[in-house]
């Protein structure tokens, strides 16, 4: 009993440090968990700072002051919540208004929220980086009516290229590429000009306004001299346009020659230019042919005649046979390309295609 008495005894002196034991877990665990609560809340506070409220992104598209910024206007007050199609009234006013003042609103101002306004939010929104949804929700309101908005930016049509006075020799082949956007300056439609001393393959016909000038000059003296009629088949053509030709050569050459594609490819190669390597695309190429067809145009008094007086008007036969291992392309003796009479005359004279002649005058 006394041992068991003991024991007790020695329990009843252990439950002080039990007592200590347990507080001090608890206050372990108690100081664990507020350092938890505390991260998670630094985590939330983080969080809620990368939250895309409007802000941030709006000014994301901060810019350096510029020219094109205008002036604030306030926003219509009280601010709607979101305009779209089908809006209307007083607060669709303001906003045609506003996109009005910075170009992007060009219809009239009906209060009426249609598909123009709704392309002109659009443009607003792609140039200042917001979601191009057509919607003017807060975000894009609260930008367009700040001093963020800046005036619409128009892409530049690529400046024109000079192909007639020093630019007249202008070499496009294979190895010499004319760039994408590519387009020449002064051109006009030849009917407009040549009228009814030509026939034409479509009324959209174009060139560069000096080569039209004296392709008009060239067929009036071929009939003065009784021979005609001439058509003009094709003259400028854009890199669109030369794709398609090409295309449709490979497709041709691949269901009715039965040519694997890189056949196709090589065989079109032999008559048509790869698309940006075309003389068209300069503006000053003709292809011309006397409206018969059942004759080749070499066996006619047309092709006769342009092969003897074409130099004198300023144009050269571009496409000879004994020049091919030169150019690169097949004899075309319907196709004459603007030089120039200065250069047409020499090139004759000496025999040289426009390669050559390029070379020579190099040499010179
Ligand atoms: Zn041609």
């Amino acid at each position: 009993m006394q041992g068991s008495r003991g024991t007790q005894k020695k329990r009843r002196r252990r439950s002080p440090y039990l007592f200590i034991l347990l507080a001090v877990v608890l206050i372990i665990l108690i100081i664990i968990f507020a350092l938890r609560a505390m991260n998670t809340w630094d985590v939330y506070e983080k969080e809620a700072a990368i939250t895309p409220v409007p802000t941030p992104t709006v000014r994301s598209v901060q810019v350096t002051p510029d020219p094109y910024l205008v002036t604030n206007t306030p926003a219509p007050s009280p601010t709607p919540s979101y305009l779209a199609n089908g809006s209307e009234g007083e607060m669709v006013v303001q906003l045609q208004e506003r996109l009005q003042a910075l170009g992007y609103y060009n219809s009239g101002v009906d209060g009426q929220y249609g598909n123009g306004t709704r392309e002109a939010v659009k443009v607003f929104q792609q140039q200042h980086g917001l979601e191009a949804d057509g919607v003017a929700g807060q975000m894009t309101l609260s930008m367009l009516y700040s001093d963020q908005a800046r005036f619409i930016t128009i892409t530049p049509t690529p400046a024109p290229y000079t192909v007639t006075g020093e630019n007249v020799l202008l070499l496009v082949n294979a190895s010499n590429k004319l760039p994408d956007d590519f387009v020449p300056s002064d051109l006009v439609n030849v009917k407009a000009v040549c009228g009814d001393n030509m026939l034409y393959a479509s009324d959209d016909v174009q060139g560069v306004w000096e080569a039209v000038v004296a392709l008009n000059e060239m067929v009036t003296a071929a009939k003065a001299d009784g021979i005609g009629p001439w058509k003009v088949r094709e003259g400028y053509r854009t890199l669109k346009y030369q794709q398609q030709i090409f295309d449709n050569y490979v497709d041709r050459f691949m269901t009715e020659n039965s040519m694997s594609r890189s056949q196709a490819i090589s065989a079109t190669r032999q008559t048509v230019a790869d698309p940006g390597c075309s003389e068209h695309h300069t503006g000053l190429a003709f292809d011309l042919n006397a409206n018969n067809p059942d004759v080749a145009f070499v066996d006619t008094a047309q092709y006769v005649w342009l092969n003897k007086h074409c130099w004198e008007y300023g144009f050269i036969m571009r496409y000879t046979d004994d020049k091919q291992e030169i150019t690169g392309i097949l004899g075309e003796e319907w196709h004459v390309r603007y030089v120039g009479k200065e250069h047409s005359l020499k090139m004759r004279d000496m025999n040289l295609c426009l390669e050559e002649y390029i070379t020579w005058l190099g040499a010179q």
